[in-house]
């Protein structure tokens, strides 16, 4: 099957059979993001679903884990995720999970009984954009979702046994706010106990709607210094047992992963190294784009692109 867009997993789905069943997001709103700003959504139709399950089997594909695409899979009507469940049996039955993303409003439009029909069916692990642990933040990047609605929805998707996974982005609260959004995150998650955390950091993208943002002084974007100290506050305040954290600073080629609470000191003291090496240095800023569409307020040498990549 062709794969429209651009694919963007958690790296604990690498290994999974990526099946889409949708192209785009039906959401499209978050201000920050640029995957499927292109794409018209659309849903396939269940014969190409089957015909990429047929072509799998075919070549002696076996996969235990499944990840339907795209940007929001759990998106789908109820009766229409049982029939691809349904289709994934037929072909795998010895498949062990199917995981995808979800927004808050996807699990919030599904009752509990539907949750535990989807459950029985073999969905595990639901990825939820959360961004940030600030209700104001939250407002101003459009997400779907306020921090009450997602504490509701999480309930009720542990309930029917699904384990919700993190999106978030340190940067998202913009400049000076790194370490506020770092403690409210941290309780949110304390609270609210995601399996795993995948952490990409913000990207400020020309294409992207936060763009107009930042050119009109209504955003001042966090330089990577403070990413990184936010992402040590986080790390310091996480509290669940046995959470997968994983996070990305790809334009300084930067990554912490690890078990916490197990690797929390080597994950901080590599933090630590890495702060070291960004502080009494110029500012460095995640743009992507060309150096000429700069926002006036940021200078060109501050910006990070793609032609640059050599020089972090
Ligand atoms: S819900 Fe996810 S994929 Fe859709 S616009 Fe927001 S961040 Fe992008």
């Amino acid at each position: 099957m062709d794969y429209e867009g651009q694919i963007c997993r958690a790296p604990m789905e690498r290994a999974s059979f990526m099946l889409p069943v949708a192209v785009g997001c039906s959401y499209n709103q978050c201000k920050f993001c640029t995957l499927f700003k292109h794409l018209k959504y659309r849903e396939l139709p269940v014969w190409q679903v089957e015909d990429e399950l047929k072509r799998v089997k075919n070549m002696g594909g076996c996969p235990k884990k499944i990840f339907l695409g795209d940007g929001n899979a759990f998106g789908l009507k109820t009766s229409r995720l049982l029939e691809i469940l349904e289709l994934i049996r037929q072909y795998f039955p010895e498949f062990e999970m199917v995981n995808m993303d979800a927004t808050v409003t996807n699990i919030r439009m599904k009752s509990d009984k539907e949750l535990r029909m989807l459950y029985d069916a073999g969905v595990r692990h639901l990825y939820l954009g959360i961004e940030s642990g600030l209700d104001d933040v939250l407002t101003f990047m459009c997400k779907d979702h306020n921090l009450a609605e997602v504490y509701e929805a999480i309930e009720r998707l542990q309930a029917a046994g699904m384990i919700y996974d993190a999106h978030m982005m340190t940067g998202a609260a913009g400049q000076g706010r790194g370490l506020e959004n770092a403690e409210h995150i941290a309780k949110f998650f304390n609270k609210t106990r995601p399996g795993r955390i995948i952490n990409f950091s913000m990207f400020l993208h020309e294409e992207a709607p936060l763009y107009k943002e930042i050119a009109a002084g209504r955003f001042i974007p966090a330089d990577e210094l403070e990413n990184l100290r936010e992402e040590r506050k986080l790390i310091e305040l996480l509290n669940v047992d046995s959470l997968e954290y994983d996070g990305f600073h790809d334009f300084i080629k930067y990554r912490v992963r690890g078990k916490l609470p197990r690797d929390r000191r080597k994950m901080l003291s590599s933090l630590d190294t890495c702060i070291n090496r960004y502080e009494n240095k110029e500012k460095s800023y995640a743009y992507i784009y060309a150096p000429q569409s700069v926002p006036q307020n940021i200078s060109v040498e501050d910006v990070w692109c793609p032609c640059k990549e050599g020089d972090s």
